[in-house]
Parts: structure tokens; sequence; C-alpha cells
């Protein structure tokens, strides 16, 4: 995205929503200081520097660069999932992270879809329940809650970054609000915004103990 596009959205974002922490992703390729300066400018309070991992080749010395041109800049350093933040609340100080896909975080347990399903590197087993945690479906539904995480891809709303098989909805035809208010009330959607897949049969006459078999024959909580 070109820059006074991404400037123009994220003034617009804070003005609408002044409590929200307001976040930017980036490889951190493009991330100069003037750069660096104008996302701050626009109300930004945290910059994820992602993509630090042996499958994306980083210009030798620019994580360096970058913790420098932050700390030039007073925006101070935390670890990904660093709890001392509030995800979803505006932050005092603005703060980043440098992380990527490694086995400590995210690639541990590789995710069942795309290439990692066709080449069989998917490392999900069946007792990693990662629908309870963030990116995952728990707290999906909870407004005003700051792990409340909803995956939009193009416009298709999903409750978890794996994708549901079935969406939540379509934000060009419908508002997000709506989309939530309709799923609130039934107990599949409500199970999974709980962390709980086990029980999403359960209103249907599924037991725990049906719900852990199909899990474990079809490897993951998320087949
Ligand atoms: S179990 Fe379903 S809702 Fe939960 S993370 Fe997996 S795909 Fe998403």
């Amino acid at each position: 995205m070109e820059l006074p596009l991404l400037l123009d959205l994220l003034r617009a974002g804070r003005a609408r929503y002044p409590h929200a922490r307001l976040a930017v992703q980036t490889n951190g390729n493009r991330l100069d200081g003037p750069t660096l300066a104008a996302l701050l400018d626009a109300g930004v309070d945290y910059v994820s520097v992602a993509s630090y991992d042996r499958f994306h080749p980083q210009p030798a010395g620019q994580d360096d660069a970058l913790r420098a041109r932050f700390d030039a800049h007073g925006v101070v350093e935390r670890s990904v999932g660093d709890p001392g933040t509030s995800p979803g609340a505006r932050q005092r100080i603005a703060d980043y992270s440098i992380w990527g896909t490694n086995p400590e975080l995210w690639v541990g347990e590789i995710w069942l879809r795309g290439r990692a399903m066709k080449h069989g590197l998917a490392r999900l087993l069946p007792e990693h329940n990662c629908c309870n945690r963030w990116s995952g479906a728990l707290g999906f539904l909870d407004d005003g809650s700051s792990m409340q995480e909803i995956a939009i891809q193009l416009t298709t709303a999903y409750p978890c970054c794996r994708g549901t098989v079935e969406p939540l909805g379509d934000v060009a035809a419908e508002p997000l609000a709506a989309i939530l208010d309709r799923h609130s009330a039934d107990p599949v959607w409500r199970a999974l915004n709980a962390g709980d897949p086990e029980a999403t049969g359960l209103a249907d006459g599924f037991d725990r103990e049906h719900a852990r078999r199909r899990i474990r024959e079809l490897g993951s909580v998320c087949l």
C-alpha cells in the first residue's frame, strides 16, 4: 500500500477510535526514519515487524538498524504476546516487536491449510487446541474485550485465522456487528467463542467423547 493512502486510513481509524490501540504490521524493509515518524504522527502506537525467521531472508543488519530507529523515536521494544500490554487499548508510549514464524511461535504447530496440508508439513496434533487462543476463535464474539479478533479475508469474515468452512458472513453485504449478532446465540459458534471445539456438537447430541474421537481420527480440532 502506498504510504499516503496508509496514513489517510490510519488517521481515519485514529479519529474514529481514539482509545483503541492502532497497530501496523510490516516486514520493515521500507520503514525508514521519516516513514516511522509519519506513522507515529498518524496515531500508530504499535509497530509489528514480522518475517524475521529462516523463511524470509532479510537484509543483513536490518533488525539492528530498525531497533536504533525505534529507539531514536522513543518507541520501546516488547516481546510478541507480552501480557503487560493490553492488546486493545491505546498506549501512552508506542512500542514495537520484531518477530517471525519460528518454532516457538506459530509454526511449532504448523496449521492445517494450504501448502502445509499439500506437502504434509502440518504439525498440528489432536491435543493442540489452537481454537483456545488468540488467532483461534477464542473471544471472537466478545465485544469490548481486548481479546476479540475477527479474521477478514477480502470481505469474508471468519472467527479465526485458520478459517472455518462456513464463514461468519460478508462485511461488504452486512455490518460486522450485525454478522456477530446473528451468530451470538448459536451454540456451535458460542462453543468456538469459548475456545472449546469439543463442545460444538453438544446441542445436537454429540458428546465430548464423540468429539474427542473425531478429533483424534481427523488429526486436529480444526478438521
Ligand atoms: S477449531 Fe474451527 S474455529 Fe477454532 S481455530 Fe480451528 S478452524 Fe478456527
